[in-house]
This record gives C-alpha cells, sequence and structure tokens, in this order.
C-alpha cells in the first residue's frame, strides 16, 4: 500500500498527509463505523467493495453529508471481511453460524472458497449439518403434502427419536385431551348426556348416602325438582 502511495506522491506532488487523507473513508455497518482506505478495499479485486473503491464516491451506498458509506450488513462478520482486505487471509468468525457466514460472504463478493484452512474444517462442518437439516425438513414436507397420518406420525417419531425430544409426543396427548375434555365435561355435569353418566350420578348418590349414615334415602339425588320446592 505504501509503494502504491509513494508512487501517487511522487507523480502528483502531494504531501503524504493529504494523500493518506484522501485515501481514507469511513464505512458504517450495521451501526460500527470501520475505517480503512481505498488502496486496502482494491486488495481483493472483483468484490463490492473493490467496485466501491474503484468508483468512489459514486455509489448509492455512500452518504456525501457525513462522508461515508452505509450497510445494514451484519457487522461482526464486516469485521472479518475487511480483516481479509488487510491481511489477504479469510477467517471464520467461531461464534457465528456458518450459513450466516456465507450469506454475508455472497453479498461482500467473496468467494467461501477463500476461506483459510484453519477454519475450512469448522465452516464445512456446519455447512454440512445444514445440508442435513434442509433435507431432513424437505423429507417431512413431502409426508405431510401426502395428507398421510401415518406418515405425519411416522415423521413425528423420527423427530423425537433423533432429538431425543418429548415435547412432540406430550403435544400428541394434549391434541388428544382437547378433543376428549368436552365429553368429560357432559359426563361429570350432565347426567342425561349418557349412560355412563346416569351411572355415574347413581353411584354418586349412592356414595352420598353411604357417607352420612342416613337410613334415609336422600331421594333429592335423583329428583332435584323436589330438593328445590
Ligand atoms: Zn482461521
Amino acid at each position: 500500500m505504501f509503494i502504491k502511495m509513494a508512487s501517487k506522491i511522487s507523480s502528483t506532488g502531494d504531501n503524504l498527509f493529504d494523500v493518506l487523507r484522501n485515501d481514507r473513508i469511513t464505512i458504517d455497518v450495521g451501526g460500527y463505523r470501520h475505517n480503512t482506505f481505498l488502496t486496502t478495499l482494491k486488495n481483493v479485486p472483483d468484490t463490492r467493495l473493490s467496485w466501491i473503491a474503484e468508483n468512489h464516491p459514486n455509489s448509492p451506498d455512500y452518504d456525501p453529508v457525513l462522508g461515508e458509506y452505509f450497510f445494514d450488513r451484519h457487522p461482526r462478520i464486516f469485521t472479518e471481511v475487511l480483516n481479509y482486505y488487510r491481511i489477504g487471509k479469510l477467517h471464520c468468525p467461531v461464534d457465528v453460524c456458518s450459513a450466516l457466514f456465507q450469506e454475508e460472504l455472497s453479498y461482500w463478493g467473496i468467494n467461501d472458497r477463500d476461506i483459510e484452512p484453519c477454519c475450512w474444517v469448522l465452516y464445512k462442518r456446519q455447512m454440512n449439518t445444514e445440508e442435513t437439516l434442509k433435507t431432513f425438513h424437505l423429507d417431512n414436507a413431502r409426508k405431510s403434502s401426502g395428507d398421510c397420518d401415518s406418515a405425519k406420525a411416522e415423521g413425528k417419531r423420527t423427530i423425537a427419536s433423533l432429538f431425543g425430544s418429548e415435547t412432540i409426543m406430550k403435544t400428541d396427548v394434549r391434541e388428544r385431551w382437547n378433543r376428549f375434555r368436552p365429553k368429560v365435561w357432559a359426563l361429570l355435569d350432565d347426567p342425561r348426556s349418557s349412560l355412563a353418566a346416569k351411572v355415574r350420578k347413581f353411584f354418586s348418590c349412592f356414595a352420598r348416602l353411604l357417607k352420612r349414615q342416613e337410613n334415609i334415602v336422600d331421594i333429592s339425588c335423583f329428583y332435584p325438582q323436589l330438593a328445590k320446592s
């Protein structure tokens, strides 16, 4: 970079500070400002940032009032992206999902094959997991679209066996209970709703009679209208 600047100084006659000032730009990514040089951004050709450097300041992302660029993108990943232009090596942040990293690289016009070997294994492993999950969800979607209850049940059982989660099974029990609940309420509240409700009411009255240990039959159980009068 300094060789390029030195040649620029000798050709234009400007002093070093003027050249550095004119070459410096500010890029705001997701609210975090980064300062760098236009010559730095030209280090990785055929990318979004190199195109910006070549056409500075004629870019829709340039704010002439603030004198800086703004991108509403992931700031943490941009730190690694910008570092790639500085040191020529692309590393993958360990706390960022590989799929997200790939998406951001794609936005900046960088190929993920440029990732350094030290980070490649972790990056590739996460991407493979992502692909496996996509295939898995696709298979389940096909099963569901066939309107086949057994396929749905099989899919749920597979998820449960894969992740060791009982959540899905609990959901099944809750769904069955929601369907069955009105019948239980009718059984308990309305003796005329079914034969089972009548039997339950009879034994309920019988138990009450035994509990009171009275010899007089409490007919109010059987004839509530008499009890009201
Ligand atoms: Zn690395």
